[in-house]
């Protein structure tokens, strides 16, 4: 697909580096959406979601919310300097993709509690 001629959904700062969110791309148009929920294109400074497609999903609009601090979390990663490909053979269990899905699922609690702990 050619993002080119597209404007992102939202731009979004990662550590002084601009990445334009796309939301809601199709399959059809983007066929690395058929592997995946979305992606985060280092290369591009690209964030990609896709549509909805599991349909049993009630809540989409929290399933997406969570796919795209997913992506956040790649760019973070990217842009520090650590490829989110790379498996770190810590005891032969650790690989980013574990660490990625955690931050995304808990950051939202972490920022409730250091913002309740007055720690930010
Ligand atoms: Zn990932």
């Amino acid at each position: 697909m050619d993002y080119s001629a597209l404007k992102p959904n939202m731009i979004v700062n990662v550590l002084g580096t601009n990445y334009g969110i796309y939301l809601d791309v199709s399959e059809e148009d983007d066929g690395t959406l058929k592997e995946c929920a979305g992606y985060c294109d280092k290369t591009t400074k690209r964030i990609c979601v896709g549509r909805a497609v599991d349909t049993n999903l009630g809540e989409y609009s929290e399933y997406r919310k969570y796919v795209i601090r997913h992506e956040l979390v790649h760019a973070f990663l990217f842009e520090s300097g650590i490829g989110g490909d790379t498996v770190w053979d810590i005891d032969g269990q650790e690989h980013p993709e574990h660490m990625v899905e955690w931050v995304a699922m808990q950051f939202p609690k972490l920022l409730k509690a250091f913002q309740e702990a007055g720690v930010l």
